[in-house]
């Protein structure tokens, strides 16, 4: 079966599915994006995630392109097109095309819109939650606004694939302070010694991920103490615990940092309770 993509208002086979070379997303990354979790064929959490759209959306000074309603309905549409049973959906709303000037396009140039989606290995993700993942500290060299979930990913892109060159899954970015802010495409957490759960405040520093916003209700539920501040590389590696947030990993234990082990080197309890319950408290559409 040949996988479908939604673009500027056509449903066409991936392979024939094309957006226009002066697409301001293609010529400057002047776009947003939004990655939905899709389990049983329903979408988990689109409300936060279309909130989140429209937020990034209006920080750029795009317009949204058409009602909520519509672009859910084209959500629900490519995952079934696709026969998404658990995987992602992903959509990209750009500035739009036009001739190719830094400077924002003539009023009424309409914002593209491309929606794909696909299924993810449902038996990999859970082996690879009960081993842990290993994770690697990087330079956060980023700019000062990635709390706008923009497509302009070129340090988390470089982040990762240094992962993976090292064996590693994710890349923690750590700022001049020597403090984490989050991964390359999650966010970060450490459980302390005793037994308080920390992530880093939502600022402009990180992208307040929709994993995250629910993580924190679950925690709430378990009775957990959380403390939302900054956590320093150093602290990370005295952890009991650590784990790592993401609408397509949900929660996965993360048992080494940089090399060491983190804990007794295995997935953790709260991460695992974590894992295990948060489409309890998530929504499904
Ligand atoms: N931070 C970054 C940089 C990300 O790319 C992502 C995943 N999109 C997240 C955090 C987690 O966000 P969410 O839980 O909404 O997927």
């Amino acid at each position: 079966m040949s996988r479908i993509a939604y673009v500027n208002g056509r449903y066409r086979p991936l392979a024939a599915a094309a957006v226009n070379v002066e697409d301001r997303g293609y010529q400057f990354s002047d776009g947003v994006y939004e990655v939905c979790e899709v389990r049983q064929g329903r979408l988990i959490d689109e409300r936060r995630h279309l909130e989140r759209l429209r937020r990034s959306l209006s920080e750029l000074r795009i317009a949204m392109p058409m009602t909520e309603a519509a672009l859910s309905t084209i959500l629900h549409e490519v995952v079934r097109r696709n026969r998404v049973r658990w995987g992602i959906v992903y959509l990209q709303i750009t500035r739009g095309v036009a001739r190719r000037d830094h400077a924002f396009p003539p009023a009424g140039t309409r914002p593209s819109v491309v929606v794909t989606a696909r299924n993810l290995d449902l038996d990999q993700a859970e082996r690879l939650a009960a081993e842990g993942v290993a994770v690697i500290s990087v330079p956060d060299n980023r700019w000062e606004r990635v709390d706008i979930k923009s497509v302009s990913l070129l340090p988390n892109v470089l982040a990762k694939q240094a992962a993976r060159e090292r064996g590693a899954r994710e890349a923690w970015f750590v700022d001049r302070q020597g403090l984490v802010t989050e991964g390359s495409s999650s966010n970060a957490w450490i459980v302390t010694r005793d037994g308080k759960v920390v992530t880093r405040h939502a600022d402009q520093a990180i992208l307040k991920g929709i994993t995250r916003t629910v993580v924190l209700d679950v925690l709430k539920a378990q009775g957990l103490v959380l403390e939302e501040r900054p956590f320093s590389l150093e602290e990370a590696y005295a952890a009991r615990e650590a784990f790592i947030t993401s609408a397509s990993q949900i929660v996965l234990p993360v048992v080494r940092i940089d090399g060491r082990p983190i804990g007794n080197g295995a997935p953790g309890l709260v991460a695992t309770a974590l894992r295990r319950d948060f489409h309890r408290h998530a929504e499904s559409s």
